[in-house]
């Protein structure tokens, strides 16, 4: 079955399958199209909501939580028509790609299944309602979180980083198993809820939070927020922060720059309602579900949305991977040129460290600088398409690939981004270096030149976000320092070594978080070569 046409069957509520077992599944799936009015949302089969999103704040008793062998919504993922169809997307037409070498394309064997919704995981199901010309997006969030810290827990904390925006964050109501929670404190980004009774380890419990946000004006190129054509929603929703034996919930002070936010992986669900004329590029390939539009997105750290009434979108696939970029009008050159791009870095990467994690991958133009990721989906400044006149001898393109790596050092191997950032950005920045040695072998030079040495990098490789000083003497320790040991340990460690490791890394901590010592433990099980001066040249601790 073409992915195709059954995208275009579950838009046009017209399907054309002729198999009868798709038939039916498709008349299940498309139920509420046959009604002319408006249909209630229609909430997930697949987990057992606990407490309906929707509900007014009701004087239920409060419920004890559970142990997990009682309280355990259970999982009956119906599959994923795009993950378990052969996809042949149809070229948009207004896509002229040239077509990949036969190597650059890689192996659809190579390319992820996303894994499934895991109990163990803290669960967000979103129903959210955006208001495109008035700003405003009014959410019901619910969320089933597992205490796997080993430790009763007196309260959960929580990122809310919308609350950051002056008057941006309006909470209207916060539930505990169905029983309103009153013991909780709002303050700047941190949500605490304290809890009636201690969550013991190995219990789950479940939260309901109503919340309205105003979105804010985008501000010094800053992401989230909107401007004259686009909305950016990124962390926009609460989630619960890592908790770890020493030191507890793991949530550090924002900066002007670097990321101070550290996510476990999560199964997401969202329920989206906009108007007809706004084009949403998100982190999950999109359903319909009723008047609704609905993402699954699993084992990912955040899911982000970028919507616009202006987006126009090419598209292509590596394998089962669906990918889209997202630009606007006289960016046509750079938007399929960095669509192309992509489709060289996801091969690549998916060959040289892992199948890509997610189904699909979005790629958005947007008024920022440089580039910024979250799982399935990147930002690339506007300015990089402005400048853009072909090739892949420019910024649209090095920064592009930087973003899609992340997807891997950061989506797929999480790290600590504030206190140890080089294992997400250095792993970025030297895979650009593996983009061109693999897609332009003749570029490598002029991406050592354009990319690193130009800035003269100098500083430790192990700087967190807090120490790095100006962002410029940061990124030139982290990223670029980086790059740069990288390159001397690769050298040192022999290439079949170095590429059998990064494998390694990314299979031990897949969906996990890696730090120094994983790093470091990896590489010594790939080589037995003293890195004593390069730890002495590059960084500051000695591991
Ligand atoms: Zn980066």
């Amino acid at each position: 079955m073409k992915f195709s046409i059954i995208l275009s069957s579950l838009r046009d509520c017209k399907p054309r399958a002729t198999r009868v077992t798709f038939y039916f599944l498709l008349l299940t799936l498309l139920a509420s199209c046959a009604s002319p009015t408006p249909t209630a949302p229609v909430f997930p089969t697949f987990i057992l909501i606990t407490q309906d999103p929707n509900a007014s704040p009701t004087p239920t008793p409060f419920q004890p939580s559970g142990e997990i062998t009682t309280s355990l919504p259970t999982f009956t993922a119906s599959p994923i028509p795009s993950i378990t169809s052969t996809i042949t997307l149809t070229p948009s037409p207004t896509l002229t790609l040239t077509p990949l070498p036969p190597t650059l394309v890689a192996d659809p064997a190579t390319t992820a299944v996303p894994p499934p919704a895991n109990p163990s995981r803290t669960n967000y199901i979103l129903s959210a309602t955006l208001d495109f010309d008035a700003h405003t997006l009014d959410v019901d969030e619910t969320i089933r979180y597992y205490n796997t810290t080993g430790v009763a827990l007196s309260d959960i904390v929580l990122s809310v980083q919308p609350n950051r925006y002056g008057g941006a964050f309006t909470l209207s109501a916060i539930f505990q198993d169905n029983a309103a929670l009153t013991t909780y404190s709002l303050d700047d980004q941190r949500l605490t809820l304290n809890l009636p009774q201690p969550l013991q380890p190995n219990s789950a419990t479940t939260l309901g939070i109503k919340f309205k946000i105003n979105i804010p004006a985008k501000a010094n190129e800053g992401l989230f927020g909107y401007d004259f054509n686009q909305i950016d929603l990124v962390d926009w929703y609460p989630f619960v922060v890592p908790h770890e034996a020493s030191g507890g919930w793991v949530l550090h002070d924002p900066m002007p720059f670097g990321e101070h936010l550290v996510y476990d992986v999560s199964d997401i669900e969202l329920n989206l309602k906009t108007g007809a004329d706004v084009i949403v590029a998100a982190s999950a390939p999109a359903e319909p579900n009723g008047e609704w539009t609905r993402y699954r997105l699993y084992g990912a750290r955040t899911f982000t949305l970028s919507a616009s009434d202006e987006f126009l979108v090419a598209e292509s696939a590596v394998g089962t991977v669906v990918i889209r970029s997202y630009y606007f009008d006289g960016y046509k050159a750079a938007g399929e040129g960095i669509l192309y791009a992509a489709v060289q870095a996801v091969s690549i990467y998916s060959l040289k460290f892992a199948p890509y994690p997610y189904e699909t991958l979005a790629i958005v133009q947007t008024d920022i600088h440089d580039g910024m990721e979250y799982d399935g989906l990147v930002f690339i400044a506007s300015d990089f398409y402005g400048q853009y006149g072909g090739g892949a001898k420019n910024n649209l393109v090095s920064i592009g690939v930087h973003e899609i790596a992340h997807q891997w050092w950061f989506g797929l191997v999480g790290n600590d981004q504030a206190m140890e950032p080089w294992l997400d950005e250095m792993m970025a920045t030297y895979s650009e270096r593996i983009f061109y040695e693999f897609n332009y072998p003749r570029y490598g030079d002029w991406w050592w030149q354009f990319r690193v040495d130009y800035f003269s990098p100098s500083g430790y490789v192990d700087t967190p976000i807090y120490s790095g000083g100006t962002f410029r003497a940061y990124t030139n320790a982290v990223y670029l320092r980086g790059a740069h040991f990288m390159e001397d340990l690769r050298v040192r460690m022999g290439d079949e070594n170095f590429y059998a490791f990064l494998k390694d890394y990314a299979a031990r901590y897949s969906r996990g978080r890696a730090t120094t010592a994983d790093f470091f433990n990896t590489v010594r099980a790939h080589t037995t070569a003293d890195l004593s001066d390069l730890m002495m040249n590059y960084f500051s601790g000695s591991y």
